[in-house]
C-alpha cells in the first residue's frame, strides 16, 4: 500500500516513510491510495486489541519494510484495554466507549503508543543510521504532548520535543508534561495553542535545523496515529454487531477530527458502524463547513484549561 499526499497524488510513500515524515513535503497530509475492504466476519476468533490491530493493519504496511514487524508493534502499543461500558436508565441502548485505560488516561495514548514502538523500529531498521538527531516535535493543548512524552520516554536513539501555551493546561496535564526528563524536553510557550503549532512549523520549515536534526511529527496530522485509532472503533463495533446484529452509532468528541477520521475510514472499511456524530466545542467552524460547504477558520480565544471538560470516553448507541 502507498500513501499520498492529499496535495500531490503523484507523490507516493510507503508506511514507514509516510509515519517518519509526518507530513509530505508539499504541506499535504499522507492518505492510504485506497482503504482496504473487511468484513466482520474477517475478524472472528480475535478477542485481544492487538490482534485486531494487526489484522486490520496489515493491508497498511503490505509491501513496507513495517509489514514483519506489524505484529510485535501492536503488541507492545495495545496492552491496556477499551471497553465498551453499558449505560442504564437512557432511552435507548447506549455505552460508553471508555479510552482512558492508557498510561496518561489520554485516548492518545493508542495513536502515540503505536507512533512510537513504529519510530522506533523504523530508526533500528536504517542500514546507515542519519547522523542527525531523529527528533519528535508535537505542539499541544495537554493530552498529545503528555501521551507523546511517555510513550518516547527512554527510547534509544529518539529526542522527543513538547511545546505547550503557558498556563493554559490543567495543573495535572503539567506534570504529565514536564515530569520526564532524560530524551524528553518539554517547553512552555506565552501564547495559546496555535502559537505553539506554528513554533513547531517553522523549525520544520527551517534549513539550518533540518541540517542536524531528522525532525518528525507526532500531532494527529500523521498517519501513524490515524491507524491504530481505527483499532477501538471495530472492536467496540464488532461487539455490538455480533451482540444486536445493529451497526454502532457513535458521537465523537473532536478537534482536530484526528479521532472521527479513525471512526469514518473505519466505516468505509466495511465495518458496521452507523451514524457518526461530531461533537464541538463553541468553534462552529466545522458544523459552518459541513452546512455551507465553506471553510472559515475563526479565532476563539483560548478557554481557561480549568473549565475544559475532560472527555477520554465516547458514547456508542
Ligand atoms: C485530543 C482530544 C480531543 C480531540 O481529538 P481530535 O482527534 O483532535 O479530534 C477531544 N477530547 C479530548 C479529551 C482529547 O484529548
Amino acid at each position: 500500500m502507498l500513501f499520498h499526499s492529499t496535495r500531490n497524488t503523484a507523490h507516493r510513500v510507503g508506511l514507514s516513510a509516510a509515519i517518519a515524515q509526518g507530513i509530505a513535503p508539499d504541506g499535504g497530509l499522507y492518505v492510504p491510495d485506497s482503504l482496504p475492504k473487511f468484513s466482520a466476519t474477517d475478524f472472528d476468533g480475535l478477542t485481544e486489541l492487538a490482534d485486531i490491530a494487526t489484522q486490520l493493519i496489515a493491508p497498511f504496511a503490505a509491501g513496507d519494510e513495517l509489514a514483519a514487524s506489524l505484529a510485535g508493534i501492536c503488541r507492545e502499543a495495545f496492552n491496556f484495554p477499551a471497553p465498551l461500558v453499558e449505560l442504564h436508565g437512557t432511552p435507548g441502548p447506549a455505552s460508553v466507549l471508555e479510552l482512558f485505560h492508557g498510561p496518561t488516561s489520554a485516548f492518545k495514548d493508542f495513536g502515540a503508543r503505536f507512533l512510537a514502538a513504529t519510530m522506533q523500529r523504523i530508526r533500528a531498521n536504517q542500514a546507515n543510521p542519519s547522523t542527525r538527531k531523529l527528533t519528535i516535535l508535537v505542539a499541544t493543548s495537554g493530552d498529545t504532548g503528555g501521551a507523546v512524552a511517555a510513550a518516547f520516554h527512554a527510547r534509544k536513539g529518539i529526542e522527543a520535543g513538547v511545546l505547550y501555551p503557558k498556563g493554559l493546561v490543567s495543573q495535572r496535564q503539567a506534570q504529565q508534561l514536564a515530569c520526564w526528563g532524560d530524551n524528553v524536553r518539554t517547553f512552555t510557550v506565552q501564547g495559546n495553542f496555535d502559537a505553539c503549532q506554528r513554533m513547531v512549523k517553522d523549525a520544520f520549515a527551517d534549513p539550518s535545523l533540518q541540517q542536524s536534526h531528522e525532525l518528525t511529527s507526532a500531532n494527529s496530522i500523521n498517519v501513524g496515529r490515524l491507524l491504530p485509532q481505527m483499532v477501538y472503533y471495530v472492536n467496540s463495533s464488532l461487539e455490538v454487531w455480533r451482540r444486536t446484529g445493529k451497526p454502532a452509532n457513535y458521537i465523537i468528541p473532536s478537534g482536530n477530527l484526528g479521532n472521527s477520521m479513525a471512526c469514518i475510514w473505519a466505516r468505509a472499511m466495511g465495518l458496521p458502524i452507523g451514524e457518526v456524530i461530531l461533537a464541538t466545542n463553541a468553534n462552529r467552524t466545522i458544523n459552518d463547513f459541513l452546512s455551507s460547504g465553506e471553510w472559515q477558520p475563526r479565532h476563539c480565544g483560548p478557554s481557561p484549561a480549568r473549565q475544559r471538560p475532560k472527555n477520554n470516553f465516547l458514547l456508542v448507541m
